[in-house]
């Protein structure tokens, strides 16, 4: 992959919103959080709302080498962050057995040398890689479970739906409900 259109991603986006792909002043956008504090939160609430609006509505824009004005529209293609800022900007726990948030429900997981420890990602190699047949070399087991279900982008927001979030504060109590995955 040489460049991002190179990818699935992209390319999948391109093929679900054709009118999105077809103007080429219409910009894809990666956010990287890196160095943020933790209440990145509070900072993204505004950002998004500003990117439904690009989205939606798009923005006039001057377009310097026509001399005309045009309607600039933007989509967030990715997301690029360290692990424990994944849960902030996600929403997604990152602690805990659970926290895998690929495998999700289907996680292995286990306390190893004072931590957490997520075990078992050789189920997303291809059936007949070689690591799946070896076991010395991993935690003395070989591999022939399926890779776990992946969810579809629609599930997922079906699920974040649902989620009941508490008011923010040093001071509120916080309960998490059982109906959480995670
Ligand atoms: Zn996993």
């Amino acid at each position: 992959m040489r460049h991002p259109a190179d990818g699935e991603a992209w390319k999948e986006f391109d093929r679900t919103f054709p009118v999105f792909a077809a103007d080429p002043q219409n910009v894809r956008l990666g956010l990287a959080t890196d160095g943020f504090n933790p209440s990145i939160d509070v900072y993204l609430r505004p950002l998004v709302d500003e990117l439904k609006d690009l989205w939606t509505n798009g923005v006039r824009t001057y377009d310097k080498p026509t001399g005309k004005m045009f309607t600039l529209r933007a989509a967030v293609m990715w997301t690029v962050n360290d692990f424990s800022a994944y849960a902030i900007v996600s929403g997604w726990s990152t602690k805990g057995y659970m926290a895998c948030p690929l495998c999700k429900e289907n996680v292995t997981s286990g306390w190893h040398a004072g931590k957490v420890g997520y075990l078992g990602h050789r189920r997303w190699l291809p059936w007949d890689h070689e690591w799946r047949e070896k076991d010395k070399e991993f935690d003395g087991n070989t591999e022939h479970r399926l890779r776990p279900r992946e969810w579809s982008g629609d599930e997922i927001l079906e699920q974040l739906n649902r989620l009941v979030f508490s008011p923010f504060g040093k001071t509120v109590t916080r309960t998490k409900p059982s109906t959480h995955l995670n």
